[in-house]
Order: C-alpha cells, then structure tokens, then sequence
C-alpha cells in the first residue's frame, strides 16, 4: 500500500530549533490557509466536493528569510530539514505578497509536491498547537519552548504542553456483498463515509469502535480488522481505520449525528470522500476485496 497523505516523507529529518531562520522553504500560513504560488485552474474536476476547483500546479516560496513577507510574522517555528533543505513553519496576519496567495490543504492535495503537501499537514497542526498554548492551562503564565524536545513549558509551575492529538476510530462495516455507509449533517450534499468518532479516556480502540457502530447506527460487529492509519491535520486527529463485519441489528440513525445511512452495493456506489482522507483508502480497499471475492 502506497503511503497515505500526510505520513512522514521520506529524507525528513524532524528538529525543533535552529539558531536562525534562514534560507530553505517556508510553510507559511495565515489561519488554516497556506501561502502559495500557483497556475491556472486545472480545468479536469476535483474528487474532492469541499473543493470547487484545483490550480494547475502550486509551489512554496523558497526563501533567505522571513523579511520577505514585508508582514507582521506572529510565529516561527523550525520543521527539521527535507532532502538536506531546512524548512520552517510561520503564521503571518497580513496580505499575501505580489505573486502569492493563500490556499486550504485540501485544494492543495495532489497539486503541491507530495513530500511538501505532508510537511504542510505537520506545519498546520504545529502552528495551531503553538497558537494555543501561549499560555499555561493550568496557572495562566507565558510559556516557553524548549529547543530539545517540541513541547511549551510553564515556568511558573513546570506544566508541559505538548501538541496534542486526538485519536478517533474508523469502522468501514461489511455485510456479505454490502457497505454500511453514512452521512453526517456536515458532509456536502450527496456524499457518504464509513462512520468515525474520538476516543474516550478509558476506552480501547476496539471498545471505541463497538460504541461509536451501536451509537451512530444501532448495530453489532464482530470480526474486527486493523486497516490502516493516517495522521488528519483538521484540526489535529490521529485517524485509525477497522474493516469489521455486520453482526446483528437494524440500521437507526443516531438523531443529529447520521443524517442517513443505509446498505450500499459496490457496483452501486454514492459519491465517496476524496482521495485525500483514509476513508477513501478504506473502502476502496474493501469494495475491490468484495469484487475479488465474487471473481472466485
Ligand atoms: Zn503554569
């Protein structure tokens, strides 16, 4: 299996402190928006339905310094190094440059360069952690960084800050030649996914999962398997996805949570998430077992 978006490129050397920022590529974002130079729209259609159109291609800036953003810089965090080039992470609240603009990951993907596109995803969950703990949880003092290790330290009361994520579980549910698929009432019009939900402190995975099935539509699993993972920079989840079998019970729909789910064919399929997220790889991976498995 191909590496999902967002996992660790390779020749990534990860860092947390330079003496200096200088010269290499800089991720630079302006709330969840990342700083690019781009082409044209590509005229082909996206498969992403939160995304309208995609531009031909898109580059970093690469660049001495951050004076060139001629902007106030709120952050600047250093990455590591990418194929031997240092790589940094900065948040800005001004206008783009000339020549730049500001783009959201998702009409980034298969666009910007894949090594750079999951460096991005690093880059936006490392900014959003280092916006947000400022200050102490616990006692309200600045905090500090530290150039060892990527964590915020109180000086005050010595409470560490590291960035979080969040581990959610995902259950893409089989029932002989059928896919349990669903809608939430966030999801653009027509489109359905394998069902997903956090974990509670307290909880195993497989306990999560059994939870989240009986909650979300009201039936038991059984069978288990471990699919694959992705780390999910929106806002900073850890997505780890299960294949299991359909037990017993009637699909219901939890009230707010599933807008809809039903029973899918695979060769009747609704439209899917985007080859971005898991969720495609997921059920990609099952419909083309269940249709090796009629062959036979
Ligand atoms: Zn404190």
């Amino acid at each position: 299996m191909s590496e999902l978006p967002f996992a660790t490129p390779s020749g990534y050397e990860p860092s947390c402190f330079t003496e200096q920022p200088g010269e290499g590529h800089w991720f630079v974002f302006k709330g969840d928006q990342l700083l690019v130079e781009m082409g044209p729209p590509d005229p082909r259609p996206t498969d992403d339905l939160r995304v309208r159109s995609r531009p031909s291609w898109a580059r970093l800036p690469l660049q001495k310094n951050h004076n060139w953003l001629g902007t106030e810089v709120l952050r600047t965090l250093y990455l590591g190094r990418l194929g031997g080039v240092d790589c940094y992470a900065a948040e800005v609240a001004g206008e783009p440059p000339a020549g730049f603009s500001w783009q959201g990951l998702r009409t980034l993907f298969s666009v910007l360069e894949d090594a750079q596109f999951a460096l991005a995803g690093r880059a936006l969950q490392l900014i959003d952690w280092d916006r947000s703990h400022q200050f102490c949880g616990r006692c309200g003092s600045p905090t500090e960084a530290k150039r060892d290790e990527r964590v915020r330290v109180c000086p005050a009361c010595k409470l560490s800050a590291y960035p979080r994520v969040a581990p959610a579980v995902m259950a893409l549910i089989r029932r002989k030649n059928q896919i349990l698929l669903a809608r939430s009432p966030h999801f653009p019009p027509g489109m359905y996914s394998a069902l997903a939900g956090f974990v509670e402190p307290g909880e195993s995975l497989e306990q999560c999962l059994a939870r989240e099935v009986a909650e979300e539509v009201g039936v038991q699993i059984s069978n288990t398997r471990y699919f694959a993972s992705q780390s999910w920079p929106f806002p900073h989840s850890m997505m780890i996805a299960f294949v299991c079998e359909w037990s017993s019970g009637e699909i219901r729909p939890q009230a707010g949570e599933i807008e809809e789910a039903n029973w899918f064919e695979v060769l009747q399929l609704p439209q899917l998430p985007s080859k971005i997220s898991i969720a495609r790889r997921l059920i990609d991976a099952v419909v083309e077992e269940i249709k090796g498995t009629n062959v036979v």
